[in-house]
């Protein structure tokens, strides 16, 4: 195998994090080396996910980022330190071509990063659907009757803000029982989230096509929000800071 296979296979982030001497916290997480992050959002295993910036890789991808390193560079710098060997002539050989057809079988460690990174992205984007049902949809006047969308976010935020909870910063078996128990849920969330950011994306282009345009401020109804929500990522990286903190405070 060569350089690259070999890294990827036998190093986690996880274990070139702490080698390099970075701690994670209890729940897993650093500081995000892509962008400035004020507080751990870096989640990191077998690979790496940023809550912040929505960045993820691999080890090599890590190391070249920490070291500034180029990813040749990076796998060689992890095989040395890890003493891992690998044949200098595999990127080109036959051989390896042959070796690569075959894609190993995820461990269930890899099983259930995968579906525990799932069920956490579906609730952090619904609850950026609800946040938007709630402002948007909430009654202007004392008499006008609720939306259902407003009635449905004001129910299902606490869940969702309970769920969200639970995934970052609860026991190993209760994210487990989430994730294995909101499958079907996941994806019927999925469903919905991407229908309504699409929506919400031709909506936000339009809005901001007339910002700017010559008279056209009566008709700009652009909310001040409006460029941090539209980046989701990093409202993401906003909720779980704000999760964190309020976590920090009930205990
Ligand atoms: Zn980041």
């Amino acid at each position: 195998m060569g350089l690259f296979d070999e890294v990827k296979q036998n190093v986690t982030v996880r274990q070139a994090a702490e080698r390099y001497g970075l701690k994670l916290n209890r729940s897993g997480l650093i500081r995000c080396i892509f962008h400035n992050d004020k507080s751990p959002s870096m989640k990191v295993d077998r690979r790496y996910y940023c809550f912040g910036c929505g960045c993820t890789g691999d080890a090599i991808d890590f190391t070249a980022q920490l070291f500034g390193l180029g990813l040749r560079d990076a796998a060689m710098k992890l095989a040395d330190d890890f003493g891992i060997k690998y044949s200098a002539r595999g990127r080109d050989s036959p051989a390896r071509r042959n070796v690569l057809i075959r894609k190993p079988e995820p461990t269930p460690e890899e099983q259930w990063e995968k579906e525990y990174m799932r069920c956490l992205k579906a609730y952090l984007d619904y609850r950026i659907l609800l946040q938007d049902w709630k402002e948007q949809y909430r009654p202007r006047t004392r008499t006008e009757e609720w939306d259902e969308r407003f009635i449905t976010a004001l129910r299902e935020l606490v869940i969702v803000n309970y769920y969200l909870d639970t995934l970052l910063f609860g026991e190993h078996a209760d994210k487990e029982a989430i994730v294995r128990e909101k499958r079907e849920e996941i994806e019927n969330i999925e469903r919905k989230c991407k229908r309504y950011f699409n929506e919400r994306g031709k909506r936000f282009d339009k809005e901001n096509d007339s910002y700017g345009e010559p008279g056209g401020l009566s008709g700009n109804q652009r909310n001040p929000e409006y460029d941090r929500k539209r980046d989701s990522q990093k409202f993401n990286g906003e909720l779980c800071d704000r999760i964190k903190k309020r976590s920090t405070v009930s205990r």
